[in-house]
């Protein structure tokens, strides 16, 4: 089981003395096995959401509920088992590239590391390298690239199959070819599962069935994705089209 359930979700942050609202009642529904993309301008809110949904940061207002029952109730290491999450800025420790992909977690076994490390992308370069799984990071990852940090974070949420996930920007630091072999693995590691993806690159969009705009900490559209999508660009059309008369 694996719905989540967003409820009338509102924060706000201090900044330079004063409230800013990030996120103003927010609701949204997940079914178990749907997958929906959050879309929207930078600074609209949709980290905000995803680590509310993580249970990451306590909303001011509302809740969110997994299969029911409200995550701020939820021990922390149960809550981690049913949800995964890729951050914006994935991040890694100062260990083993295994230790990073499984530590913490008696369920993952090396063949299960293995195979996320497969799918995420970690493995094209760790099978390269002379110490390969057992390199050390140093410096929580610094010596990587961006895209090779996230891939291994990746790595890390897919591991152990948790039922929902949580992605925000995944693949932001990817090259193209990285992020669409990426993508093309994803589709049926995903298949039955629940997923949450920020993203405002269309590549990522091939791996969701429905797409929420953010505006402004709200909901500006929610529905299929074609739908959704045509609709935005017809607003941007009108929107081109506006600015030229003016
Ligand atoms: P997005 O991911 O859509 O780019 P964010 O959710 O990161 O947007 O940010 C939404 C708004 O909330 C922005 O104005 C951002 O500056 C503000 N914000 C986010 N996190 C914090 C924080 N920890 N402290 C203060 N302001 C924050
Ligand atoms: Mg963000």
């Amino acid at each position: 089981m694996s719905k989540l359930t967003v409820r009338e979700l509102k924060v706000g942050f201090r900044q330079d003395g004063q409230i800013l609202q990030a996120v103003h009642g927010v609701s949204f529904t997940v079914e178990q096995g749907e997958t929906v993309a959050l879309v929207g301008e930078s600074g609209s809110g949709k980290s905000t959401l995803a680590r509310m949904v993580l249970g990451l940061y306590p909303p001011q207002d509302g809740m969110v509920l997994l299969d029911g029952l409200d995550i701020a109730q939820l021990d922390p290491n149960s809550l981690r088992k049913s949800v995964s999450s890729v951050l914006q800025e994935p991040s890694l420790f100062s260990g083993t590239i295994r230790e990073n992909i499984a530590l913490g977690r008696p369920k993952v076994d090396d063949e299960e590391m293995l195979r996320s490390a497969r799918i995420s992308g970690t493995d094209l370069f760790a099978s390269r390298i002379p110490r390969g799984y057992d390199m050390r990071l140093v410096d929580r990852g610094e010596g990587l690239s961006g895209g090779q940090r996230q891939s291994i974070a990746i790595a890390r949420a897919l591991a152990g199959k948790p039922p929902v996930l949580v992605m925000d920007e995944p693949t932001s630091a990817m090259d193209a070819q990285t992020e669409a072999d990426l993508i093309g693995r994803l589709k049926d590691e995903l298949k039955g599962r629940t997923l949450i993806a920020v993203t405002h690159r269309q590549p990522l969009l091939a791996l969701v069935d429905r797409v929420i705009i953010v505006a402004d900490g709200k909901i500006r559209a929610d529905g299929p994705r074609d739908e959704v999508l045509a609709q935005l660009a017809q607003g941007n059309q009108q929107t081109r089209a506006v600015e030229k008369k003016s």
